[in-house]
């Protein structure tokens, strides 16, 4: 039996070079496939702009 879940196991990790677009600092996986355009955050500058900019749906 094989419950083919998204949620459930391990999210699908992106292995790269990246440089965070606030600090600098090397990334090297993401959560998400970068399309190029959009900046790209470290963990902790992700963390940061979540804080500061609460969304609303
Ligand atoms: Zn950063």
């Amino acid at each position: 039996m094989y419950n083919n879940n998204n949620q459930a196991g391990d999210r699908q990790m992106y292995k790269g070079t990246w440089t965070c677009s606030q600090c600098g600092a090397e990334i090297t996986e993401l959560p998400f496939e970068p399309d190029g355009n959009r900046p790209l955050y470290c963990r902790d500058c992700h963390r940061q702009q979540r804080q500061s900019r609460p969304r609303r749906f």
